[in-house]
């Protein structure tokens, strides 16, 4: 076989992980691997590169992706994706393994409805893809949530100070979740939870009141403006309050262990599956186990955090 690989939408830590291990089983089983550059963009303008193991050598432990991502908005025309095909068949690529997040499998269940032979793998700091329990790029965004959030924690106990901290997660507010509990969040607005605005100035109020020297409030991206907050939570609470967005210092640095291993379990298995005659399926880990789901059905759910955790964080707060 030869098997071409794509990165493509966000970039996400472990990516080159998962290229790894995808070029390194492929070739190991005797296919021919092919790089693609620049994801669907990539694709449509043919920039291949045949890939040797050494292609893919020290890439492990580096952030970002070789291979570069990019968005191509026409890729949800027929007719811009019938080119991607005939560059595909031009170049004698018999199969596909596109890492990214869901708009990614948009774009491999189209290409996968139109006959190619596809397999994605969930690369995505936002842990929203609902096929797998954890997405490529999760982990070490979550260390370098937690990272920024105990600095700004010691700042503001010094200065008797609220910290609002927006990280990323636009349809899942795992990351939020996950890091607000790891950090003694006060407070933790996700789109699962909603912004309950008068019972968050009320309970901050309370902290205060209470003599607590400092609170902690982390929201996910995309649900209000946070420098408006900090300013009613200023105004109501008598803390002091300062609004911090950690932006796209999240999607960067080395892979953590957990990213690494996720990669490469799903790299080798998007291989297997397409040696087996499995396509038009999402790789993903589920209790542990590998698993793969079609991608139409993987699109279907929407992930939401786990409502445990959710319980979990108000009950320690
Ligand atoms: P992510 O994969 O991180 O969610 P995007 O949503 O930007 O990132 O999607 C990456 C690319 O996938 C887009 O630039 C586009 O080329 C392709 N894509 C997204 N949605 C669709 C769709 N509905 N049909 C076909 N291709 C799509």
């Amino acid at each position: 076989m030869k098997i071409g690989v794509l990165t493509s939408g966000g970039d996400a830590p472990g990516m080159n992980a998962a290229i790894r291990a995808v070029t390194r089983a492929a070739l190991n089983s005797g296919d021919k691997v092919v790089g693609i550059y620049d994801g669907y963009r990539g694709l449509v303008y043919a920039k291949f590169k045949d890939f040797r193991r050494t292609d893919v050598s020290e890439i492990l432990n580096k952030g970002g992706t070789i291979l570069g991502t990019a968005r191509l908005p026409e890729f949800l025309y027929e007719s811009v994706r019938k080119i991607a095909i005939l560059k595909m068949e031009l170049d004698g690529i018999d199969a596909l393994v596109c890492i990214g997040g869901d708009g990614t499998y948009r774009g491999a269940l189209d290409l996968s409805n139109m006959g190619v032979k596809v397999v994605t793998i969930p690369g995505t700091i936002d842990n929203d893809i609902a096929s797998s329990d954890y997405t490529i790029g999760f982990s070490t965004a979550l260390n370098t949530a937690c990272d920024a959030i105990d600095k700004l924690r010691d700042t503001s106990s010094s200065h008797q100070r609220c910290s609002i901290i927006e990280v990323m997660g636009r349809h899942c507010g795992d990351l939020a979740l996950f890091s607000g509990i790891c950090c003694g969040a006060e407070y933790i607005i996700t789109n699962e939870t909603g912004l309950d605005k008068e019972n968050l100035l009320e309970s901050l109020k309370k902290n205060r009141l209470e003599g607590r020297r400092h609170a902690i409030v982390v929201i996910s991206e995309n649900i209000t403006d946070v420098h408006e907050l900090a300013k009613e939570v200023e105004k109501y609470s008598g803390y002091e309050c300062r609004a911090t967005i950690l932006g796209y210092v999240q999607r960067g640095g080395a892979p953590s262990p957990e990213d690494r291993l996720l990669a490469s379990r799903l790299g080798k298995y998007a291989v297997d599956l397409l040696h087996e005659g499995v396509y038009g399926v999402a790789c993903g880990v589920v209790g542990n186990e590998l698993k793969a789901t079609p991608l139409a059905e993987a699109l279907k759910q929407q992930r939401k955090s786990q409502l445990e955790l959710n319980n979990l964080a108000k009950k320690i707060s």
